[in-house]
């Protein structure tokens, strides 16, 4: 009835709802058409007519109604059903959108009953399942209270063997509870007991269910162009391996998402992508309402140094420096013409807090900003932002942060950090094409820095924010179609989910650090300082090491390395960012040692004298 989508469901069903031309449930059939299912059973009861309409078009299709729509559960609807049931069967829920990879998984899955589980999206209407340590369903519930485990969110999508239906048919007419208010989910949990039922959690695939308004937006925008661009077919694309820091190996659905018809940037549609880019940008780290996400044409630099010429008056900015790119933004100063007190920090080292905040103190200048990296990308250093930020929330200093190389990955909170602007691109762990910088501004504080008297042109913060406002444009031609790709790359994030990604880089890493260490090298930064997102590893300590030549053996292999960036020590740096999984990182060792062995600085010795179990 979709009582939660009244304004949609008045006068049609929920699962004829539209999404991009076609009802949902039409798309659910084609998608088991495809996949050979020639028989479709549908229990209707609110406007069925709609149902009744569509089963004209599809001779697949079989409608019964169930009167007491309103009064019953969906288990009474499916036992309605039985005269048309004399299989196997899959059964779905009518207000779901997906993509077709699951429906052959469960075709083919040698479990005959198995039901469709996913990570939890917290949609709030979750249902949540509960199993055994064997993957077997125990319980499901939408209380998460009412379970003591809680493995998966059921989808929607289960595929039950015809002896599993009748079970279910007979439970439902000898329950001693109203059996007519029965939902199937309740008959599953009821036979569980003698059935056994398989519960296959898929990571990563693209669904929603729809039932209120929220849910309908996160269909929309969310996971049905996810679901369209998995589903489009493109030739793939030779798949490298980037371990260099950005750009990272991207998807080749973020590839495809740029070739789109030409569109003048000016156009209103093209300024609807771009405030959904800008909106969503800011959702990974802050509450859009408060703070806002301003675009450049350009690299990460461009937009750290739009920060830094834009936004500091006549005081002082204290930056820290502790590699490269913390000395970068002293070069920045420099050139501005800004007054700055460079803090400089060892390179390989956690911030003294404490010596920092004498600075502070003891600054005779009146510091008004404070401007850090969050993770150093020379060495992977991971600067304590969180606690900085309440150093200058005591000493009432803005603080900048160069989140270049962490945004994407790392979780941040702005407000929490109390974080004022913060600097990225899309070419870094949010997985897009090179070309867009953004900075991510608390509004309130933005719109003091329109009276400072301008320092630059192109990269006017201030100036930049309010066109956009007024305009939903950028001031000069962007790059279109990196836009359209970061588009994409933004809903693909989200559906892995910022904590998810970093959950995927540290595994890599740590197959990384491993792996390394096995092979007798060593790593700069301490594990409880490092990002988990580039590792700085010193260079094998013989005449016969290379790195140009290593670098180009990795080549040969599809994989890209970097070279270090620090004046004092020898190191060469391995990035694990992009769509790349602890498999990638794995084969990447195995390389490595090889090439450790053609040069004579690993054998299978040494290997085992460094194993202590042999
Ligand atoms: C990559 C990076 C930048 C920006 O570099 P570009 O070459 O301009 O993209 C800035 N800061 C940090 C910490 C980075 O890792």
């Amino acid at each position: 009835m979709g009582t939660r989508l009244r304004e949609i469901t008045k006068d049609q069903p929920k699962g004829m709802l539209v999404i991009d031309e076609k009802p949902i449930i039409e798309q659910s059939i084609c998608k088991l058409i495809e996949m050979g299912i020639d028989r479709i059973v549908i229990g209707t009861g609110y406007l069925a007519e709609a149902y009744e309409r569509l089963a004209l078009q599809y001779p697949q299709i079989k409608c019964i109604r169930n009167d007491e729509y309103e009064k019953t559960g969906s288990m009474y609807t499916l036992y309605n059903l039985k005269d048309h049931i004399s299989g196997d069967i899959l059964l779905l829920e009518c207000d779901l959108i997906y993509e077709k990879k699951p429906l052959e998984l469960l075709i083919k899955h040698k479990e005959r009953d198995v039901i469709l589980a996913s990570e939890l999206t917290g949609s709030k209407d979750e249902v949540f399942i509960e199993t055994d340590e064997f993957h077997l369903l125990v319980n499901m519930s939408k209380n998460r209270n009412k379970l003591s485990n809680i493995y998966a969110e059921l989808v929607g999508i289960t595929k039950i063997s015809y002896n599993t239906f009748q079970a279910m048919c007979h439970y439902a007419t000898s329950t001693q509870y109203d059996s007519s208010k029965l939902n199937y989910e309740d008959a599953l949990v009821g036979i569980s007991k003698n059935i056994k039922i398989y519960v296959q959690k898929l990571r990563n695939f693209a669904w929603c269910e729809i039932d209120d308004k929220h849910h309908l937006y996160r269909a929309k925008h969310y996971i049905y162009p996810i679901i369209k661009a998995k589903e489009k077919t493109y030739p793939p694309v030779k798949r490298n391996i980037l371990l260099n820091p950005g750009p990272a190996t991207t998807t080749d659905t973020v590839k495809y998402a740029q070739v789109v018809p030409d569109i003048c940037p000016r156009e209103g549609e093209f300024g609807d992508i771009m405030q959904f880019i800008s909106t969503e940008l800011t959702r990974f780290v802050a509450d859009p309402e408060e703070y806002t996400a301003i675009l450049f044409g350009g690299s990460g630099t461009a937009v750290v140094e739009s920060i830094l010429s834009s936004v500091i008056g006549e005081d002082t900015v204290l930056i820290i420096n502790n590699g490269v790119y913390g000395r970068r933004m002293c070069q920045m100063a420099e050139v501005y013409g800004l007054k700055y007190i460079e803090y400089r920090s060892a390179p390989d080292e956690a911030l003294d807090l404490a010596s920092l905040e004498a600075v502070i103190q003891n600054s005779t200048a009146k510091i008004s900003h404070l401007a850090v990296v969050h993770n150093e990308t020379t060495t992977g250093l991971l600067n304590d932002i969180g606690s900085i930020g309440q150093l200058c929330k005591k000493y009432h200093v803005y603080m900048i942060v160069d989140a270049v190389s962490s945004y994407g990955a790392i979780p941040i909170d702005m407000n929490v950090m109390n974080i004022s602007y913060l600097a990225a691109s899309s070419n870094k762990n949010i997985q897009g094409m090179a070309g867009v910088g953004f900075v991510i501004a608390n509004k309130a504080q933005l719109e003091t820095t329109g009276c400072l008297k301008p320092r630059n042109f192109y990269l006017h913060l201030y100036e930049q924010y309010k066109y956009f406002l007024a305009t939903k444009q950028m001031r000069f031609t962007p790059p279109v179609q990196t836009l359209y790709a970061l588009k994409q790359a933004i809903i693909e994030t989200r559906l892995e989910s910022i904590k998810e990604r970093y959950s995927r880089y540290s595994e890599a890493w740590e197959v990384l650090i491993d792996g390394i260490t096995q092979l007798g090298l060593t790593h700069l930064v301490k594990k409880e300082n490092h990002s988990r997102i580039i590792t700085a590893i010193i260079e094998p300590n013989t005449p016969s090491y290379d790195f140009e030549e290593m670098h180009d053996y990795f080549s040969r292999c599809g994989y890209t390395i970097y070279p270090g960036k620090l004046d004092a020590k020898n190191t060469f740096r391995v990035a694990n960012i992009g769509d790349i999984t602890h498999k990638d990182m794995e084969l990447f060792v195995s390389l490595l040692k090889q090439y450790l062995i053609s040069i004579s600085y690993y054998n299978s010795r040494r290997e085992n004298n460094g194993n202590s179990k042999t």
